[in-house]
């Protein structure tokens, strides 16, 4: 069993931080310091543009139109570079086995959708559900290269909800519990699916785009954590967009209410619903930047 004394620390990747090989290497170098001196949680999103693809992709085979096969040669093509380049070959064959799988899975779901020309709530959210399915079995690989004993994690077996497709509602209890079952059965490193999770009856729900926040914030709360971390591709929360506004600055601290606010107020960088989670248990929550890591980022608590 892992010392006890150990602090125990969520880190959350956003697809931003998984855009390539390479940055997916660079996220494993992070984790890999990380668990030096603390016990680590990590979450993941899908690899940056890939939920938005198959978004576009279902919708298009929906509509009966063809051009749903060159969205999904483009989610294959994005993966297919970094599944190529996983370290251990005995990995590699595992892996690849896998993600055939499910990538003919996701063919045929959208090839069924482009035959009855109708997609539902419930059926897109089991296409969506691939990308994070994915990019945690790829950071696993790199951990494991790495040394670090870690393998991914199916939220879906975790994280339970109630059946409103698209953007369901977690049900925190069931969700406490099994969370709190599974980490304490195991040590090793664990690569969990952020955004997805299942209805009672296993049913493939998701939490809202950029919902992988908080699936992070529930796991920070419920292990709980003495930390969370949310890695991102800015410096910390910012007095507004930088897409939008160039001389935005980063804020080296706020409180929950603050980010709250912030985020409700279309600060996009942290899913709304992640403070309540971090607040109710007074967990520090960090923003950082995957890039810059000299920058401290954003320091989000009570004061
Ligand atoms: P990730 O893939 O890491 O979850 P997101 O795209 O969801 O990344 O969130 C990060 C983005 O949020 C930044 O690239 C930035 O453009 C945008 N953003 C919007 N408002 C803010 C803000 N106030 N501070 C920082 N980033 C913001
Ligand atoms: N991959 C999902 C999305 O793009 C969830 C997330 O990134 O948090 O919305
Ligand atoms: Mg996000």
């Amino acid at each position: 069993m892992t010392p006890l004394h150990l602090p125990l620390h969520v880190l959350k990747f956003g697809g931003t931080s998984l855009g390539s090989a390479e940055r997916i290497e660079h996220v494993g170098q992070i984790v890999a310091l990380a668990a030096g001196d603390a016990r680590i949680v990590v979450v993941v999103s899908a690899m940056g543009g890939v939920t938005s693809d198959l978004v576009e992709a279902t919708r298009l085979a929906a509509e009966g139109d063809e051009a749903y096969l060159a969205v999904l040669d483009r989610i294959i093509k994005a993966h297919d570079e970094p599944l190529a380049e996983l370290p251990s070959e005995q990995d590699r064959e595992q892996v690849r086995a896998a993600y055939q799988v499910w990538s003919e899975e996701l063919e045929d779901r959208l090839h069924g959708i482009s035959l009855v020309r109708e997609c539902t709530a419930r059926t897109l959210d089991t296409v969506l559900a691939f990308g994070e399915l994915v990019s945690s079995m790829l950071l696993a690989s790199v951990l494991r290269k790495s040394g670090l004993d870690a393998d991914a994690c199916d939220a879906r077996r975790l994280v339970v909800t109630d059946d409103a497709f698209g953007g369901a509602r977690v049900d925190r209890e069931s969700t406490a519990e099994r969370f709190r079952g599974h980490f304490a059965a195991t040590d090793t490193l664990q690569v969990v699916t952020g955004f997805i999770a299942a209805n009672p009856g296993g049913e493939t729900t998701t939490l809202g785009r950029g919902g992988s926040d908080y699936t992070a914030a529930l796991l920070g709360a419920d292990l709980p954590a003495d930390r969370l971390e949310i890695w991102t591709d800015v410096d910390g929360v910012m007095s507004a967009d930088p897409r939008l506004v160039p001389d935005a600055f980063p804020l080296p601290k706020l409180s929950y209410d603050e980010l709250m606010e912030l985020s409700h107020f279309g600060a996009k960088v942290v899913h709304p619903r992640s403070v309540h989670p971090a607040r109710e248990r007074g967990i520090p929550l960090f923003i950082r930047n995957t890039f810059n890591l000299d920058c401290e980022g954003t320091l989000v608590s009570e004061d």
